[in-house]
């Protein structure tokens, strides 16, 4: 028996052990939109090392939808779902912030530092991304999207926005083709997200959209929820984390009223399993006091949004 084997068996025992023994401190809540696989990957972050896969994921939220943002940490995010299906919905997207040089664009158009670093994506990214789709029949497109704001390290410079539109692009139709949702950063770049899905035929769009930790205005958002064709009134969520929507409560608070109770998610956005449960507090409360509702009114209706956004039958667990 080989020491991964074992840790296999170690992994599948303490989900038991997790489901049978803990499920009463269990808070039926979804985080939205997380990265807590960041603090699990190996020094090169080019691959999984299931050692640090935790055996037991010491979190109150019952499930949490783990965003991949780069084509080089998809293989932790399947770990980690494959070694704990209950409690995580993989997303496998690539992250403006992690464009890299992107194959089939000019050579202008290029990022030049990322291309230095070596982390180009491959020609068979595509392919790839298709393939953990089919691996992980829950898993949803994410982290994909535009950001006008975000510089890269120290230098100042912005993420080439050709690349970022190519790239987003690219990963809708993916979503679109195998009809999973999808989950969006949109950073000053409202009305580029906007014309891109107000022109593109409701049929060629995917069946959910996330917009994460939205930043925009209370203008921006009317415009997104009546999106022609049925996309704004049907297809349109919102979630709010602590560490974006936390820096201005009372502009949130406005904008959570705005949008219909049955759209509003919530999530942590942080890469640390120790800050999940906190952060997730902090969001339902926002959007308790902001609508109005008791935390477990607020609590009730979230989760519901969160099990249609997702597609987790009849309102439970997966399984
Ligand atoms: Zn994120």
């Amino acid at each position: 028996m080989t020491e991964n084997n074992t840790k296999d068996q170690q992994h599948q025992q303490s989900d038991n052990n997790n489901d049978d023994n803990t499920s009463n401190q269990i808070i039926y809540q979804i985080d939205a939109h997380c990265h807590i696989h960041d603090t699990m990957l190996s020094d090169n972050s080019k691959t999984p090392s299931i050692n640090n896969i935790p055996l037991q994921i010491q979190v109150k939220t019952s499930q949490l939808c783990e965003m991949g943002t780069t084509y080089y940490d998809w293989p932790t995010v399947s770990a980690l779902h494959s070694h704990h299906p209950t409690r995580f919905i993989p997303a496998f997207g690539i992250h403006p912030w992690f464009v890299q040089r992107v194959p089939g664009l000019p050579e202008n158009t290029q990022d030049p530092i990322s291309t230095a670093e070596g982390l180009d994506i491959p020609d068979t990214w595509e392919s790839e991304l298709e393939a953990y789709l089919q691996k992980h029949p829950n898993a949803i497109v994410g982290e994909i999207g535009l950001d006008k704001k975000a510089v890269k390290g120290t230098t100042k410079l912005r993420f080439p926005f050709t690349s970022q539109i190519h790239l987003f692009n690219k990963q809708l139709d993916i979503a679109t083709k195998f009809n999973r949702p999808v989950s969006i950063h949109c950073v000053k770049c409202q009305g580029s997200l906007l014309d891109i899905l107000r022109n593109t035929p409701p049929s060629c769009l995917p069946p959910k959209i996330m917009l994460h930790s939205y930043s925009g205005s209370i203008e921006s958002l009317k415009d997104f929820l009546s999106i022609p064709g049925g996309v704004g009134r049907d297809r349109i969520y919102v979630s709010f984390s602590k560490l974006v929507n936390g820096r201005n409560t009372e502009k949130f608070a406005e904008i959570i009223r705005a949008i219909p109770d049955n759209r509003v998610l919530i999530e942590s956005d942080v890469d640390s399993m120790d800050d999940v449960d906190e952060c997730m507090a902090f969001s339902e409360n926002l959007v308790a006091v902001s609508k109005e509702w008791s935390i477990d009114e607020c609590r009730k209706k979230v989760y519901e949004n969160s099990c249609r956004f997702f597609g987790i039958l009849d309102g439970g667990n997966e399984e």
